[in-house]
């Protein structure tokens, strides 16, 4: 316990800010604060009250203040309740008060849960534009909703439910937002429209690509034995000829495999580089700060006549049989538990898993024109309907070959198909392009085609539809709230309650 007093000769009146030094009387204040030497601090506070001189001043009396170390009516210092309201946040009530008191700043749960609910701060006006979408709270169970300044990209608020009168009622208590970007019709419009009947409603983007999507994808499900027929007459097609390039594997878009092309190549030509310096007679150092890179790696590049990748950076003990395997995958053998037989037979002693990540990196990826040669690739499979969405709807120019063959089948095969997957690729190029002038023309065709109820949604709610549009709103930035949302969530373990979860994320 530390015995202290304040040292400003004359307080000033917290009303009128005139300076008194009429002592009333005195009195004794414990306040808690932070440790010291690893033994909880109590601050016994001598504390004068003063009358106030000004004789217009309403406060008659009032007690000398310190603010910026502790609050009017606290017990605790403002920097204490920042720590243990830190601790709160992270570890919620029960375990933040067992944590908190071994660190000799002692609070419990229940008070701890007091201190962070205090902290946070919400403002009574609603932001100008705000995103509205739910988040699970348990998947398929419980779903709350999270409030997002769109032009801040601040939560607002989390609410504990999704229902419209949750929301009208925030509205109302909340007032001032006139723009509402949500997601499409449903309990959100209802509870916009009678919580802040003046706002306007913006249908969002994200949510109507995700449902015509989905539109799509129930119009490819319905016909999928088409599909299946299709892919299969293709995939047993597709196998024989070579192509000159490799073709996209499904599941791996194009831009991937491109990507791992490019750095491939960038990697050759530094490569190239590092042995050409070499050749003139450079030292490792010198080409190491030459090119940017690690002299270790430059020396292993060098070593292995090679450059490396991520998996090869590694020193892999298969690296000392590399020629046995490199003659053996010549002479045919692809077989990795037989390449293992063998090599172990040869003394390797590694573990097989290992060893079949080696053989996959350093043989069969890592050397495509040794497949390329050999005339094998990889088959081309079926898709799934959900493939079969994605393949149907984007560019074509973004298909390889054999995707490309599957879709102009699919096309043929079933023009409802074909018509759902030109509406759904006009519709998001509609949305994307602000092409407001098209979206008559859009749901017109739209409800005489196999996603007609996606259309007709978009019907019932064509004010917000249009709105988005026109408004440059979206609720984007509310998906990566809720993404750190659910990461706080998992992080407590269940321990959160929805006031704890709000403050954490408010904070
Ligand atoms: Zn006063």
């Amino acid at each position: 316990m530390i015995n202290c007093r304040s040292r400003q000769p004359a307080p000033r009146c917290p009303s009128c800010r005139r300076v008194s030094s009429r002592i009333h009387s005195r009195y004794r204040r414990r306040i808690a604060d932070l440790p010291w030497q690893g033994r909880p601090v109590l601050l016994s506070v001598h504390v004068r009250r003063l009358r106030c001189i000004n004789r217009r001043c309403a406060q008659r009396i009032f007690a000398e203040r310190a603010e910026e170390i502790v609050g009017s009516h606290a017990r605790r210092t403002a920097r204490l309740r920042d720590i243990q309201r830190s601790v709160g946040l992270v570890l919620g009530g029960e375990a933040g008060s067992r944590l908190i008191e071994r660190l000799s700043m002692p609070i419990s749960a229940d008070t701890m849960l007091r201190v962070i609910r205090a902290g946070r701060q919400v403002g009574s006006v609603a932001p100008r534009v705000l995103g509205v979408d739910d988040w699970a709270w348990r998947k398929g169970q419980r779903y709350g909703t999270v409030l997002v300044d769109l032009e801040t990209n601040d939560v607002v608020d989390l609410l504990p439910d999704r229902e419209s009168a949750t929301l009208a009622a925030w509205l109302k208590s909340n007032p001032g937002a006139q723009i509402i970007a949500r997601d499409r019709a449903g309990s959100y419009a209802k509870g916009a429209r009678e919580g802040a009947p003046s706002a306007r409603q913006v249908a969002d983007r994200w949510h109507m690509l995700r449902n015509c999507s989905d539109a799509v994808l129930a119009a490819v499900e319905k016909r999928y034995r088409l599909v299946r027929e299709v892919g299969r007459s293709l995939a047993n097609d597709v196998a024989s000829p070579p192509s000159p390039e490799r073709p996209a594997a499904i599941g791996k878009s194009r831009t991937a495999l491109e990507r791992q092309r490019q750095g491939r190549a960038r990697r050759r030509k530094m490569f190239d580089e590092v042995v050409a310096l070499r050749d003139k007679g450079w030292s490792i150092s010198a080409i190491a700060h030459e090119t940017g890179r690690d002299r270790k790696t430059i020396h292993q590049w060098l070593r292995d006549k090679r450059p490396g990748t991520w998996e090869r950076a590694s020193r892999h003990p298969a690296n000392a049989f590399e020629a046995y395997l490199r003659s053996r995958w010549h002479e045919g053998c692809r077989n990795a538990t037989q390449l293992y037989r063998e090599v172990c037979a040869r003394g390797y002693h590694g573990e097989v898993r290992g060893f079949r990540r080696w053989i996959r990196t350093r043989l069969r990826d890592g050397q495509p024109q040794l497949v390329a040669g050999s005339g094998e690739r990889p088959r081309w499979k079926s898709p799934s309907s959900r493939q079969a969405v994605r393949l149907l709807t984007v560019p074509s120019d973004a298909l390889g070959t054999d995707d490309a063959r599957f879709v102009g089948a699919m096309r043929a095969a079933s023009p409802a198909i074909a018509e759902a997957a030109d509406l759904a690729r006009r519709f998001h190029d509609m949305l994307v392009g602000r092409k407001a002038n098209e979206l008559d023309q859009w749901l017109a065709q739209a409800l005489g085609s196999a996603i007609a109820s996606f259309a007709r949604g978009l019907r019932r709610d064509i004010d917000a539809v249009r709105a988005a549009l026109a408004l440059p709103w979206s609720t984007g930035p509310v998906e990566g709230k809720i993404n750190k949302l659910k990461l706080i969530k998992r992080s407590m373990y269940g321990r959160a309650g929805i006031d704890l979860l709000r403050a954490r994320i408010m904070a």
